[in-house]
């Protein structure tokens, strides 16, 4: 990924990323990272880069078209530093369980993809997915940094960056937050 950003820096992605707002304010917010944002619907991805080209361009944000399940013929081992998953679909029938993200498998790619000391940012409206994951990722050997039952009335709520789905949803209930990084030595 490196020959497409004028700059070397720490790697940011979000995978699902929806039109864009949030990764568009990370990267405005900080220059000094790199951010990639995946979507796999074009017409989703088309809604992305019209809104961002009415902005100021970026030069350290990029958007690509592809579905998470190719993210480790895109990315190579240890190469990403921090990884977002906002408002995931759930896929709530348990024979769709595989397709979440953060399933075993998913959880598996991440754990190669990021660095050494990488972190994974999840958010969502959902309370079965998000229980879902908490299991997921205790299960998976993953450290839990930090988690909210409900982010906008907890301190870092100031510092929140909202998406689309979270401006939407939150009004109905909650927003669950965990960060969490792998247990590798
Ligand atoms: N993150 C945005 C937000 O919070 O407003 C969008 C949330 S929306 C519920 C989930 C988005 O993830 C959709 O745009 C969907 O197309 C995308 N998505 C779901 N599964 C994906 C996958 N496997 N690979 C890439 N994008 C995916």
């Amino acid at each position: 990924y490196h020959d497409i950003f004028e700059i070397n820096q720490p790697l940011y992605i979000e995978i699902g990323m929806g039109k864009g707002d949030f990764i568009y304010q990370n990267a405005l917010k900080h220059p000094e990272n790199n951010y990639i944002g995946i979507e796999k619907f074009p017409s989703v991805l088309a809604a992305a880069i019209n809104k961002i080209n009415k902005n100021q361009s970026l030069p350290n944000l990029k958007l690509m078209h592809f579905d998470a399940i190719e993210l480790e013929n895109v990315f190579e081992n240890g190469e990403i530093d921090h990884l977002f998953l906002n408002f995931s679909d759930p896929w709530p029938k348990k024979r769709h369980a595989k397709r979440r993200l953060t399933s075993s498998a998913f959880l598996d790619v991440y754990r190669r993809l990021l660095k050494k000391d990488g972190v994974i940012e999840f958010k969502t409206d959902n309370r079965g997915l998000f229980e879902y994951s908490l299991q997921s990722v205790t299960e998976n050997n993953y450290h839990l940094d930090y988690v909210s039952l409900d982010l906008h009335n907890s301190p870092e709520a100031n510092d929140n960056i909202m998406t689309e789905y979270e401006r939407k949803f939150s009004v109905n209930g909650p927003i669950y937050k965990m960060i969490i990084s792998d247990c590798k030595e």
